[in-house]
């Protein structure tokens, strides 16, 4: 079997990974910020992060994957003026800062459990961890490479820059920075734009607060990933991973206030997943397109047509590569939510199926293209982690197996073993690496399934007396509240509702 390849951001190629202590892999992956509703861009870190780790784990290595719950700091973004958001919304809500947290920290493992999620094997919180995120800090201070003022305690950028590499990630210009930054309100006590806060002095008002040598305040955001990666990693490890939109500046910061506490690059590999944009835009508050994965899963929200359960969401991530674009349209989800019924079916089919053989022969030509298909599968995931390759292989062999089923195939024409690989390859790759599994139905639709099953007997039993009269009734009465039936070619029947 070929190597796996990972895209490293650091380096801006493919590189063989080859783990710090062989045998086991560290992956950091940074979390949510639980200071408000997880909504679709948040779902495609999550899911790529997942199949990342059900892959390495299927690779035989012990992965100790870790991803952060953001539940305290201070934000800094890009332009725009900081401001403490879980604080800020907590007196909105008029809430307790920590009963704002839980609440959206429940809602977040919610949804990651309802898109068949693994969970990391650590999840620690900024809050539970200001010790040592403060001395992180004093050791950056130390070293010379933040300074104090009032209260507050800022990274050297400048400093740093003259004797590391500062944008080695992003591939930023500290003087393109600097000319792009605009000067901010009250940071006037900052040496120079681009230097970011390690600790912020509360203001009176401010709700989250802790002490610190430098008076009572709170953590900057970045100091959070840089401390409890190298806690729970050490001061170097394997995989980091994130959204695009994380590279800069939160990971160019982590690698700066890493390097000087510790001495070397953070972590080995670099991953960045691309964005999801919205009918060609990128989505965000600013262009009041966000969707909230609740209004995904139920539909409510003008800009959805239906609703999209959270299969059929794993399914259309999944479909692409994850450092593609991806663009949520009505349209896309609904073939999404199409070709995870086919493949899912196929998947059904094909597990029921056994192999037997008259003792005819083979067809080389279609055992070989099976067997290929299947035998792809391992080398896509080897490249850079391909789960639109391995997808697009299931959907050439959903035909084969239909055919196998429908009798169009003879089972003598492939192999027994190619059948057993042609198994396995569809239970490791769908299910167990890309995490596909079936829709949890709930009881009220148990319930009518099993009402819809009994009538769809019925019509049958109708049908084979030849009392069409019967029949045709059972048919049209369903579809006049919205159920239609479908005759299958092999004679089954099933049932769509509109
Ligand atoms: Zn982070």
């Amino acid at each position: 079997m070929s190597e796996l390849r990972i895209y490293n951001s650091l380096h801006r190629q493919k590189e063989v990974f080859t783990p710090l202590h062989p045998g086991h892999v560290g992956m950091y992956v940074c979390g949510p910020t639980v200071s408000g509703e997880s909504h679709l861009g948040h779902a495609r870190p999550y899911i790529t992060f997942d199949v990342v780790f059900r892959y390495l784990k299927y690779l035989g290595y012990k992965v100790r994957y870790v991803r952060n719950i953001t539940d305290a700091g201070h934000f800094e973004e890009e332009g725009r003026a900081a401001e403490d958001k879980i604080s800020k919304f907590a007196v909105l809500e008029k809430l307790e800062p920590m009963e704002l947290v839980q609440k959206y920290t429940n809602l977040y493992h919610w949804a990651m459990l309802q898109f068949g999620c693994q969970e990391p094997s650590i999840e620690p919180t900024a809050t539970g961890h200001i010790i040592e995120q403060i001395e992180m800090i004093k050791t950056i201070m130390e070293k010379g490479y933040a300074y104090e003022v009032d209260g507050s305690v800022y990274f050297d950028v400048k400093k740093y820059a003259a004797n590391y590499d500062y944008g080695i990630l992003s591939g930023r210009i500290l003087e393109d920075m600097l000319e792009t930054t605009r000067e901010l309100e009250g940071q006037d006590d900052k040496h120079n734009k681009a230097d970011f806060a390690l600790w912020k002095k509360a203001p009176p008002e401010h709700l989250m607060r802790w002490p610190s040598p430098w008076g009572e305040g709170f953590p900057g955001w970045h100091i959070e990933c840089s401390a409890m990666s190298a806690k729970y990693l050490g001061g170097q490890f394997d995989i980091h991973g994130g959204g695009m939109d994380l590279q800069f500046p939160h990971h160019e910061c982590e690698i700066a206030q890493s390097e000087i506490a510790h001495g070397e690059m953070m972590a080995r590999y670099w991953m960045h997943n691309n964005m999801i944009t919205i009918n060609g835009r990128k989505m965000g508050k600013a262009y009041n397109n966000t969707i909230k994965l609740t209004e995904m899963f139920t539909g409510s929200n003008p800009q959805l047509e239906k609703p999209y359960s959270p299969m059929t969401i794993r399914f259309f991530v999944l479909q692409t590569h994850y450092r593609g674009t991806l663009d949520f349209s009505n349209e896309a989800l609904q073939a999404a939510e199409k070709g995870l019924q086919r493949l899912w079916a196929a998947y059904e089919t094909l597990q029921k199926l056994t192999y037997s053989s008259n003792g005819e022969g083979i067809n080389e030509e279609l055992d070989n293209q099976v067997r290929t298909w299947c035998q792809e599968c391992p080398e896509f995931m080897n490249d850079d982690f391909n789960t639109a390759k391995v997808l697009a292989n299931l959907f050439e062999l959903t035909p084969v197996i239909n055919s196998l089923k429908g009798g169009q195939i003879k089972m003598h024409e492939i192999s027994e073993d190619t059948f057993n690989g042609l198994q396995q390859t569809w239970k490791t790759y769908l299910v167990d690496i890309l995490g596909i599994q079936q829709e949890t139905v709930s009881g009220e639709d148990n319930k009518l399934d099993g009402v819809l099953q009994m009538l769809i007997e019925m019509r049958k039993e109708a049908k084979s007396r030849k009392d069409y009269a019967t029949s045709d009734k059972i048919r049209n009465e369903l579809l006049s509240i919205g159920v239609q039936l479908k005759d299958e070619k092999d004679g089954s029947v099933s049932y769509s509702l509109q």
